[in-house]
């Protein structure tokens, strides 16, 4: 009964995110504000039946992962851009983490195949008891083979319910891993291609954020938001923009979340670019490990 239950609602959370990737050509295009796209990708979430299990990503050129508009952000797609939209939804907690990549830039056509292909190579080898590196091995070989470079420091990773990284890692290059994948288990797998050296750096700036599991507030106000976070985002990743209904304005919000995440009741999570600013391009799918392979959520 459990085990069909949370099968019905990742797949159902896996609709509505696959439903939104089709749609993207037309939401994402040059000239149009990252805000707006982030903003338009969480309500169809909400319009779908599902909540954002995250902020929605969109990561432009040599920025690899996690800039989500802030409140106000006027930046736009530019042209010729090569942009990553990472979607996260959830049903009661179980979370389909789905990433596309769209280019405006024909020169960057082989390097996105060959990050179809890598993630397309990857899935062709989930199985119950498989081990996680000969995924790994799956996803470098493939994009090597187009004359390309896997990011190594960002990984693939477990899902479990109300948890992003659920303790297993699926790294996108070869190595003696420890994991093992067991049927029932979901994991999201997410290869990065890039024409860079084929790392990632965090930069000063965040603005996604995450409750810490032992946390707590010093200040009244403090401690009210800690609450209201977890009352609506547990402790998924969340941004300022969500906090849009919480009582104090924009400046406080900003200083009390800075004042939280030095204490250490909040994670952030900085901004990653490739270190030489290659161009990075990402696919990413949430499957369900099945004995007949994996239930694969959402379309590559
Ligand atoms: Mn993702
Ligand atoms: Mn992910």
């Amino acid at each position: 009964m459990y085990y069909e239950e949370y099968i019905e609602k990742t797949l159902k959370a896996g609709e509505i995110v696959n439903r939104i990737l089709k749609e993207l050509p037309r939401i994402v295009k040059p000239g149009v504000k990252v805000l707006d796209i982030c903003e338009k990708i969480e309500n169809l979430i909400i319009e779908g039946g599902g909540k954002p299990a995250f902020p929605c990503n969109i990561s432009i050129n040599n920025i690899a992962a996690h800039y989500t508009a802030f409140p106000g952000d006027k930046s736009i797609i530019p042209d010729n851009a090569v942009v990553k939209v990472d979607i996260g939804a959830h049903v009661d907690g179980y979370i389909v983490d789905a990433a596309t990549t769209i280019s405006f830039n024909s020169k960057y056509d082989d390097m996105v195949e060959a990050n179809r292909m890598a993630l397309k190579n990857a899935l062709k080898v989930i199985k119950p008891g498989v081990k996680v590196s000969k995924i790994s091995k799956e996803i470098e070989r493939t994009i090597i083979g187009f004359g390309y470079k896997p990011i190594s420091n960002l990984t693939g990773h477990m899902l479990k319910r109300y948890i992003l990284h659920g303790g297993k890692n699926i790294p996108n290059v070869y190595g003696e891993y420890p994991w093992i994948m067991e049927e029932g288990e979901i994991y999201a797998i997410e290869p990065f291609a890039t024409d860079g050296v084929g790392s990632v750096t965090e930069m000063q700036q965040a603005y996604i954020y995450s409750l810490a599991k032992v946390h707590s507030g010093r200040t009244k106000l403090e401690k009210e938001l800690l609450k209201y976070i977890y009352d609506n985002f547990k402790i998924l990743p969340f941004c300022e923009r969500w906090l849009k209904n919480f009582y104090v304005n924009h400046e406080t919000i900003g200083a009390i979340i800075n004042r939280l995440v030095e204490n250490g009741a909040l994670h952030s999570y900085p901004v990653l670019r490739e270190i030489k600013n290659g161009i990075v391009t990402q696919f990413e799918t949430t499957i369900i490990v099945s004995r007949d392979g994996p239930i694969i959520t959402t379309e590559i």
